[in-house]
Formats: structure tokens, C-alpha cells, sequence
């Protein structure tokens, strides 16, 4: 084939990329669950709230009252993801404010951690749901994409799982919290730790060995001496 041609073919598939890429508008995400959100769409965390403030992808949108985003650092090492916001949570629009944020809190600063400086706190959904039950799989599946361009944007070293719907929202992994909390895992080369959710603990507040309060300190320390390990690492 002579060379004009070769080159010509390669200009083919370059159009046909750029096509696809241009078809996803900015309201066809906000109103569309089915619409993709291509991996590199938003070219920073600021664009992504301001587009996701405005989202209709699923049933969750009509009862909200703030699109709870994030809070934290979104240069922070650590990434966590929580199930979804509460009604404190939705009446501030930050996430984990509640009373099972303030555990989160002081979880954290055992271990020497900041909320404000060495982590990036988001949810699996955005949007409250009603009377704080579980995101519907399709909920879920209707906002992993700004979740997935979250994590991308943050880019962790760590990310930690509050729950059993943290960790199927992300990983699909389907295993009790119990059974993997405490465990590493891999998904798309990140590191990530599943714990326990803090509301859990506050039901069950014994500081005993073996209890979920015992658990949680243990996990936690394993997480703070691998984000040592990593960040001392060239
Ligand atoms: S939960 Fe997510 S997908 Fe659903 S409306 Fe809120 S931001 Fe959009």
C-alpha cells in the first residue's frame, strides 16, 4: 500500500476517536444514566461539582437538597468513600458531618491525620437517599462515574472503604465488611483498605479486643504505617 494511503487510514481512525468523544455533551450526562462519562472528561475537581450540582441521572435527585460532592484535600494521599449522604450531610453539602463523621474525625486524628489536610472524603452515591437506605444498584451505577473521575483526579495512594456498600460500589466485591475489613485489596492498581463504616461503631461503642471500636484502631494503624511506608518511598 503506498504510503499516502497509510497515512490516510491513520487520519480515519483519529476522526472517528474524536467523534466519539465530542458526543458526550454535558446534558446528556446530567439527565442520561446510560451516557458514559469518558475517563479524562473533566479537567479538574471544580468542574466536576459545578457539572454534578446540576445532575438528574437517577431517582435521588428529585428529593435532595444539596448534591453532596466532597470535602478534604484534593491533593490528599488518602481517599475515602463513604455510602452516601445523610441528612446532615444533604443539608450542608459536605459529607460525613454527621455524627458518624465526627467519629471519622477523631479516628483520623488518632493516627496523626488531618480531615482537612491528608484526606479526600467522597460517597458512592451523591444525592441523599430517601430515609437513608441503601443506593439502589442502579443508583450506585448512575454516579460511579463522577465517582470513577474523582479518584482519577485525586489520584490516592491509599483508599479506604467505609462499608460493605463502599466496597461493592467500587470493587463489586460482594463479601461481608466483616469477613475483608483490615484486608488490602487491588482495584485498578490503587491500594485499598476496606474498614468499617463509623455509624456501625457508634451502634457498638465497646472498646473490647475483638469488638468493632478494637478492630477499627487496628486497621487504622495499618493504614497510617503503609501511607508512611509509601510515602517515604522514592
Ligand atoms: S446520586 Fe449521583 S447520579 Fe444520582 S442524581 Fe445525584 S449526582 Fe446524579
Amino acid at each position: 500500500m503506498p504510503d499516502e494511503e497509510q497515512i490516510n487510514l491513520f487520519d480515519w481512525h483519529e476522526s472517528e476517536t474524536v467523534a466519539e468523544t465530542v458526543t458526550v455533551t454535558y446534558a446528556e450526562i446530567s439527565t442520561n444514566a446510560q451516557a458514559p462519562i469518558p475517563q479524562g472528561f473533566y479537567k479538574s475537581l471544580e468542574e466536576l461539582t459545578t457539572h454534578c450540582q446540576q445532575c438528574q441521572r437517577c431517582d435521588l435527585a428529585p428529593s435532595r437538597t444539596h448534591v453532596v460532592v466532597s470535602r478534604g484535600n484534593p491533593q490528599a494521599p488518602i481517599l475515602i468513600i463513604g455510602e452516601g449522604p445523610g441528612q446532615q450531610e444533604d443539608e450542608t453539602g459536605l459529607p460525613f458531618v454527621g455524627r458518624a463523621g465526627q467519629l471519622l474525625d477523631k479516628i483520623l486524628a488518632s493516627v496523626k491525620l488531618d480531615s482537612q489536610q491528608d484526606v479526600y472524603i467522597c460517597n458512592i452515591v451523591k444525592c441523599r437517599p430517601p430515609g437513608n437506605r441503601t443506593p439502589t444498584p442502579d443508583e450506585s451505577a448512575a454516579c460511579k462515574p463522577y465517582l470513577l473521575e474523582q479518584i482519577r483526579l485525586v489520584n490516592p495512594k491509599i483508599i479506604l472503604l467505609t462499608g460493605a456498600t463502599a466496597v461493592r460500589g467500587l470493587t463489586g466485591d460482594k463479601r461481608g465488611i466483616t469477613k475483608i475489613r483490615g484486608q488490602w485489596l487491588t482495584w485498578q492498581n490503587y491500594l485499598c483498605m476496606p474498614i468499617l463504616h463509623p455509624a456501625y461503631l457508634l451502634r457498638n461503642p465497646s472498646p473490647e479486643p475483638g469488638k468493632p471500636k478494637w478492630l477499627m484502631w487496628q486497621d487504622i494503624q495499618v493504614v497510617r504505617a503503609k501511607l508512611d511506608e509509601l510515602l517515604q518511598s522514592p
